[in-house]
């Protein structure tokens, strides 16, 4: 239920914004836990605060041309939308998916201002991306495209201005493309325009795995506020991109089993647990489907077409996409044991599924909290750029946990103090925009 003033706000943002459902999703669910915050805060409501954070600062479109390999002309659309700079340069991931518009990006970057700000980091927000569809392309292809894209970005971007980095679709391949052509443009070795680099070139120890080690510290906070561990438990992850990969490693680390994962074709089984070498070789090696890995493991089970989230599991660590959990898995979920859910993709659960999981009073991180650690790991990377050091890998990943316990532990304390003890959603929520806020409101009306 929305409060009144916000209801007319997110009426408001509806009509302004026709057709971006993910958008007014992702809106909708921040302004549905601030109505508190608003009656502590008076000073918000009278400068608008809420109006200006739904309205982004700037929002980029633009042509992306670039020839295949048989010398035929494609035209992609690419975006960059800066959305909030109230706490620092625009930060966020570039997609590249056939599924991206901009109300894809804008629903990202929003989500983007509110994690970025609970890094405590200073990040503001921003996201971007092309409807260019990476899968099948050769690296000549995907290199000109990233070249073309860039030939537009380039001047939209700086180390004090807006800072991109990876998301799906966007990896170390990509990264490098992209940064290589802006350093060609503008002739300047400028590390801190991009982060996700390369370790050769300026990148970060810990970057790659961030996000899923990130998550996978959050949830082993949230298991431990609840008395438990990961030790021994059942968990399962959706996707097997860069996300679900690092958080299999850490959730095996940290003593749990990871008996699932999934693509776009549907999902393995592997009661065993994972074995990550050989999904690390058929994902980022040979870029093959995941019904390979059921060749090569003849115990383990693909099955094709499913959702993983009707596989059992105490843990669910969604690191695919946004609403790939419905209000009908969510019930599977619970029904088969289900405790905690750490989100490493972005808004992965449907409103209808957040419901569930909170009547079923499951120890709830949503993505902005639990996958905070791939984007305060960039932040990391500007800071290592602009000091032109470099950490190592042990005192990197200490400080992404240290993060990552701070993260928890706010979100908790920020839902206690308003009287929604475990509510990982409204601490995060409330926690992230009051940060925003009060920056915005210093810095008058901009
Ligand atoms: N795309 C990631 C996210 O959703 C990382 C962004 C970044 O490192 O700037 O937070």
């Amino acid at each position: 239920m929305l409060h009144e003033k916000l209801s007319a706000i997110y009426d408001n943002v509806l009509r302004r914004n026709p057709g971006e459902i993910e958008f007014h999703q992702a809106v909708r669910e921040v302004l549905e836990s601030i109505g508190p915050v608003l009656g502590k805060h008076p000073e918000y409501a009278e400068s608008k605060i809420i109006e200006r954070i739904c309205e982004p600062e700037r929002q980029i479109i633009f042509r992306v041309p670039w020839t295949d390999d048989k010398g035929e002309v494609h035209i992609n659309r690419g975006f960059r939308v800066e959305f909030n700079s109230a706490l620092g340069p625009y930060k966020g991931g570039l997609r590249f998916h056939p599924s991206v518009y901009l109300g894809i990006v804008k629903f990202l970057g929003f989500e983007q201002i509110f994690k970025n700000s609970l890094t405590g980091l200073p990040i503001g927000g921003g996201k971007g991306g092309s409807d260019f569809d990476p899968k099948g392309r050769s690296d000549g292809e995907v290199m000109r495209f990233c070249q073309s894209f860039m030939t537009e970005l380039y001047r939209h971007i700086g180390e004090y201005t807006d800072v991109p980095a990876g998301d799906t679709g966007v990896g170390g391949r990509e990264i490098g493309y992209l940064f290589g052509q802006y350093k060609r443009i503008t002739n300047r070795y400028e590390s801190g325009v991009i982060t996700g680099k390369g370790l050769v070139y300026g990148g970060a120890q810990v970057r790659t795995e961030a996000t899923g080690y990130g998550c996978s510290f959050f949830v082993q906070e949230m298991l431990k506020a609840r008395g438990t561990s990961f030790d021994g438990k059942r968990v399962v992850v959706s996707g097997s991109g860069n996300v679900a990969i690092y958080t299999i490693e850490k959730v095996e680390q940290l003593g749990g089993v990871v008996v699932a994962c999934s693509d776009s074709s549907g999902y393995v089984l592997d009661e065993k647990g994972i074995d990550l070498d050989l999904l690390k070789q058929i994902k980022q090696v040979e870029r093959a489907r995941l019904d390979v890995y059921a060749q090569r493991r003849p115990h383990a089970t693909f099955v094709p077409g499913r959702s993983v989230w009707e596989v059992p599991g105490e843990v669910a660590m969604p690191s695919a996409t946004q609403n790939e959990i419905t209000g009908h898995d969510a019930a599977t979920m619970v029904a088969n044991g289900l405790i905690a859910v750490g989100e490493g993709a972005n808004m992965p659960t449907t409103p209808e599924g957040i419901k569930v999981f909170q009547e079923a009073g499951i120890a709830y991180g949503p993505g902005k909290a639990a996958n905070a650690g791939g984007v305060a790991t960039s932040a990391l990377e500007m800071q290592q750029n602009a000091s032109r050091d470099s950490w190592t890998f042990e005192f990197s990943e200490q400080r992404l946990q240290e993060i990552m316990r701070d993260i928890h532990d706010r979100c908790l304390a920020t839902a206690d103090e308003y009287g929604m003890p475990g509510n990982y959603v409204a601490g995060a929520n409330i926690d992230g925009f009051r940060r925003v806020a009060d920056a915005m409101l210093a810095l008058g009306l901009i």
